[in-house]
This record gives structure tokens, sequence and C-alpha cells, in this order.
């Protein structure tokens, strides 16, 4: 008896000094002055959004700190440089709508466009799990019976502003819509398009046709940007290069004070140690799954909205000594492409899952499925294929079950918009398409410029 009220005790006090550690965490006092960053907004994340709205923010007077977990800028965008070449590889985002805030974010950094243009000049569709192929198979890229479907819905390429009865089309599964409005011919093609997106055929329609909407559709007819050098990345390195120590990189938010009319209190683990980042508002532009969010000290409401999300997995990947020269529907996980690059020798691909998938159990599929294609395609090798690069982009397509956004699901989370000085973009809040995902950045910094 004794024993446990001493130990009830030790027990108290343990507490007592961590509720007290957690709330000196956030007292100014408690750090040397170079470890206390003020600024008007702290931007999470410094993808294609985060780097975007660093940027235009500070064009527009802000002051602004951007905390990215990766070393560099960028999210999705990945580059290979071949050692011995010097040759660019983009093998993560490849091409831009051609808006008008896709052209000005690049001519603002001196980086070129050109027309985007799919280098293969042959293309072989095989079962990577098999290594069946099907020489006779021809997509279709007749979208009209699908845009005729997108035009219901003209809201969608620009938000998340349903109506207020959701249309049950677009809560179908994808492949009872399919079905229903005779869309077979053209599914292979909207697969093709929405890599990354998980089990498309499961989901909700309205997550395909945000994935393939009626710009994208557009685009593909009268033409995509990419950059003239064929180097995406280069914009995020002189991003990074102008934010200087505006940026924090390989660093992550630890803990959150956000109170309604207060400054915003982050605590920031750096390589230079803990930084206390004191902001007006703040811009949350990393996938706001719930890992990723909670960490903002999140109040009921954006704790019950966040913990609704669901993702895909997606990886990317350089390797070489395929000896090979080489896409259905695989079942997934799976990889989805193996193609040519600028550089003899080296295939740049991409691999998705329907949920999580470790990076370990995701490379030695990729490895299994390029050796099973090789056999099929009669080439002998002794050689393992090699990878140069492979990276995360996962996770990916945040998604909601249908019962959720039938129920508003939606509405609150646009509602969030400035929520404890909070606002957020990316593409949870819109769709995975960096052109028009700027566009919608770009109309909302007014608000969080002019917000007191
Ligand atoms: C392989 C691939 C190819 C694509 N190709 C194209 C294309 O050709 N054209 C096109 O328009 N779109 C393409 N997309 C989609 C599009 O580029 C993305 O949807 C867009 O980049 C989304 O921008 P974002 O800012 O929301 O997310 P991201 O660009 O992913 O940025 C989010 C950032 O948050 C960071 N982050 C994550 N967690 C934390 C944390 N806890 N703390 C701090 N930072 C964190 C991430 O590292 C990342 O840098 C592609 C996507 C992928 C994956």
């Amino acid at each position: 008896m004794l024993f446990d009220s001493a130990l009830w005790i030790v027990t108290t006090q343990v507490a007592a000094a961590m509720a007290a550690a957690m709330a000196n965490q956030f007292d100014i006092s408690s750090y040397a002055p170079e470890d206390v960053i003020t600024r008007d907004v702290c931007i999470i994340g410094g993808g294609a959004t985060g780097t975007y709205a660093s940027i235009n923010l500070k064009d527009r007077g802000q002051t602004v700190v951007v905390v990215e977990k990766e070393a560099i800028l960028g999210g999705h965008t990945n580059t290979y440089t071949d050692p011995e070449t010097g040759k660019k590889i983009d093998y993560g985002v490849h091409s831009y709508s051609n808006y008008s805030v896709v052209r000005d974010f690049f001519a603002r950094f001196d980086i070129p466009l050109s027309k985007y243009t799919f280098g293969a000049k042959h293309q072989a569709f095989v079962d990577f799990q098999t290594g069946e192929q099907f020489p006779e198979f021809k997509p279709s890229f007749d979208f009209s019976a699908y845009s005729a479907q997108l035009a219901k819905y003209p809201y969608l390429p620009t938000s998340w502003t349903l109506p207020e009865m959701v249309p049950e089309d677009l809560l179908l599964p994808f492949r009872d819509f399919i079905t229903k409005y005779s869309l077979q011919d053209i599914a292979f093609t909207i697969w093709e398009y929405s890599w990354g997106c998980g089990d498309i055929l499961g989901q909700p329609t309205v997550y395909m046709l945000k994935a393939v909407d009626q710009p994208f559709v557009e685009g593909l007819e009268q033409g995509l940007l990419t950059t003239a050098r064929r180097n995406n990345h280069e914009i995020y390195e002189k991003a990074l290069e102008e934010l200087g120590s505006d940026a924090l990189v390989s660093s992550t938010v630890s803990a959150a004070q956000r109170n309604e009319d207060e400054k915003v209190k982050l605590v920031v683990q750096t390589p230079k140690g803990k930084k206390l980042v004191v902001a007006s508002k703040v811009v949350v532009t990393m996938p706001p799954k719930i890992e990723n969010m909670q960490t903002l000290g999140l109040d009921s409401q954006e704790k019950a909205i966040f913990e609704q999300f669901d993702n895909s997995a997606w990886y990317v990947f350089v390797v070489t000594d395929t000896a090979t020269a080489p896409s259905r529907s695989p079942p997934l996980p799976g990889m989805y492409n193996l193609n040519p690059t600028p550089v003899d020798g080296i295939f740049a691909g991409w691999y998705g899952g329907p949920n999580a998938v470790s990076m370990e159990d995701a490379k030695s599929d990729i490895l299994r499925s390029i050796v099973r294609l090789r056999d099929e395609f009669g080439v002998s090798s002794t050689e393992t294929p090699r990878f140069l690069a492979c990276n995360s982009h996962t996770p990916f397509q945040l998604t909601v079950p249908t019962d959720a956004i039938r129920d508003g699901f939606y509405e609150s989370l646009e509602g969030l918009q400035g929520h404890r000085n909070t606002w957020y973009t990316g593409a949870a809040f819109l769709s995975h398409h960096a052109g028009p995902l700027w566009n919608y950045t770009h109309e909302l910094l007014p608000s969080i410029v002019d917000a007191a």
C-alpha cells in the first residue's frame, strides 16, 4: 500500500513536470533569441502549393517561413541527374496545364517552358504480374461520352463545393458509373491518367471526375507544358535559394498552440535544433492526414474531419541494368509503367498500391516485375536491375467514404479555412493537378493577407 502511494506521488510529479515542459515549449523566454522565428505566415509543407504560397506571399509583402520535412522543396516533383551525361530525367511531375498562373510562376524564376510530348516511340501493354503481352490492345482517346458526363458537374475542377444534395452518380463506385454510362472504351485511358489514385474502380466516382477533369481533358487535346530544359525540379531549387533561411528543410512541427486572438506558436524540430515559430497565420499544405495534423494541436472539429481521410500509396523510381526495352489495369499493389528516358539504358517508372506499401516491398516487387518482363520478351540477362533513385509519394489521393461525402464532409473541410488562424491548400482541397492547384492557391492568398 505504501509502495502504491509512493508510486502515485512519483507518477503525479512526472506528469506535472511533463505538463510544465509542454507549456514551457511555447514560452519565448525559454529560447535563445536566434531560435525564435517571428513571421506573418508559416507555411507547412514545401511542395507544389507550399512553394507557390511562400514565394507569392513574399511577393505580396508578407514575411514567411516554410517548414518542409524533406531536405529539398518540390513534393511530387523528382528530377534525376545522370552523373555521366549530366542529362536530366523527370520521374515525378511531368507536365503542366497551359494556365497563366503556371506561365507566370515559371517566368518569375526565368525558367522557359515548352510543349510537353510523350517521348516513347513504341508502347507495349504487358501484365507486369504475369508477363503476358497484349499486342492488339489500342487504348481509346475518344473522351466525348466521358466529357458529356463531366459537363454535368462544372463546379468540380475549381472546388469541393458540392450541391447540398450530392448527385447520386457522383457517389457510385466508379466501376458502376462506367457501366451505367457505357464508358468501357475510355476506362483504360482514365485509369492511366489517374495513376497513383489506388483502387479507382471502387472509389466514389467524384474522385475520378476530379482526377481526370474537364480542364485536364482539354489540356490533353490542346497541349500541355513542361520545362524546356527538361528539369521540372529547377523551380524548387531556385525557390529554395531565394527563400534562404526562410525555408526550414528536414524539419517538422512537433507541437502547436493556435488560439483565435493570439499569434500562433509552432515548435519546429530542425537539423539545427528546436525553433519556436511565432506567426500571425498558418497555411497547411502537407497532406492533411491525421498522422501529419495531430502535432498542430487539433480541436474536436478539426480532429473529426482529418481522421476520416484514407490514402493510396505511390512510388516513383529510376532503374538501370534492366536489359529490357519495354502497360492494362493491374491488380494493386503493382507496377504501372516502365518508360525509356533521355539516357540510354536508364528507365523510369511508377508503382502504386491502394493503401500503405513499404518501400522495401515496393522495390522487391518492381525488381520481380522487371525480371518477369524481360523473360517474357526473351531477353537473357543475369544482371539484377539496379535502382538509381526511388521516392515515396505516399500518402497520395486522400479519400473519405461515400457516406461522409453525402453527409457534407467537404463542406466541413472547406469550412476550416481561416479557423484558428489556419488556412489550407493542396491536393486534398482540390485535385491532383499542379496548375489548377496554383490557381486555387493564388485565389486563396488575398484572404490570408487580408486576415487580421
Ligand atoms: C509521380 C507523380 C506525378 C505527377 N505528375 C503530375 C503532372 O505531370 N502534372 C500535374 O499537374 N500533376 C502531377 N502530379 C500531381 C501534382 O503534382 C500534385 O498533386 C501536387 O504536387 C500537389 O501539391 P501539394 O502541394 O498538395 O502536395 P506536395 O507537392 O506533395 O507537397 C506537400 C509537401 O508537404 C511535405 N510534407 C509532408 N508531410 C509533412 C510534415 N509532416 N511536415 C512538413 N512537411 C510535410 C511533403 O514532403 C511535400 O513536400 C503528380 C504526382 C505524382 C506523385
